[in-house]
């Protein structure tokens, strides 16, 4: 009764009220059990060490053609499995509970490279569809990132100043390339910054890409991006 009744409040209530249970396997105690977590398929190499695309490395050959705007992107998953569910339940499902075990994921990517970072910068969604979601899943990861490595946010640096449709509804790179050019702006100085850019899932590369350039414009010395997966 009590839970049905919570259930209609929405599950950020639920969140607060009820235990978390592990997207993969059920188990009560946190959003993404360690059982879980390690057997997450890792992106292995060979990859390429700037878009992180999978077996095509060290360096793609659309990199190679035209190397994007961004030092490089990390991320220590491949988009399937339980990983998946975990990044659609946290996006789509308003599952915000599964932030800080998200979030310790990134900051131990983070800790076993070498990317220069001072300054974490959320990849912005548009402000209606924020409103819509009631969150930017890649702000409240960020936020999560900062609290266990003490790299400061820059929440407000770079916005998205067109609606463009999801990339994940885009069939090729050129289209997803496209749709992501030209879509943010830095509105703040980043002059001497180390930019590390964090979102949940890196599709192509392209939006990365494109906050790279903004960000670069404005002065950061060099940019980086890390999600927690990335698609093959
Ligand atoms: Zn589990
Ligand atoms: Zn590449």
């Amino acid at each position: 009764m009590l839970q049905r009744l919570l259930r209609r409040l929405g599950r950020g209530t639920l969140d607060l009220v009820l235990p978390l249970q592990c997207v993969g396997c059920r188990k009560e105690g946190s959003g993404l059990c360690q059982v879980c977590q390690s057997s997450l398929a890792r992106l292995e190499p060979p990859y390429c060490e700037i878009c992180a695309q999978p077996n095509d490395g060290p360096r793609c050959s659309r990199c190679v053609e035209s190397p994007p705007p961004i030092d490089g992107i990390k991320a220590p998953y491949l988009m399937e499995g339980v990983i998946r569910d975990a990044i659609h339940a946290f996006k789509y499902r308003n599952f915000r509970g599964l932030a800080p075990e998200l979030g310790k994921v990134l900051a131990e990517c983070l800790e076993s490279t070498s990317i220069p970072a001072t300054l974490l910068v959320p990849v912005p969604m548009h402000g209606r569809r924020v409103r819509q979601r009631g969150y930017n899943q890649s702000l409240l990861l960020a936020r999560e990132v900062s609290k266990l490595t003490g790299i400061a946010v820059a929440e407000d640096m770079l916005i998205k100043t067109r609606d463009s449709a999801p990339q994940v509804s885009l069939a090729t790179q050129e289209e997803r390339a496209r749709n992501a050019e030209g879509s943010f702006l830095a509105v703040r100085e980043s002059a001497g910054e180390a930019v590390l850019l964090i979102d949940d899932v890196v599709t192509t590369g392209s939006t990365m890409a494109a906050c790279a350039k903004a960000a670069k414009e404005k002065g950061a010395a060099s940019v980086w991006g890390l999600a927690l997966a990335r698609e093959a």
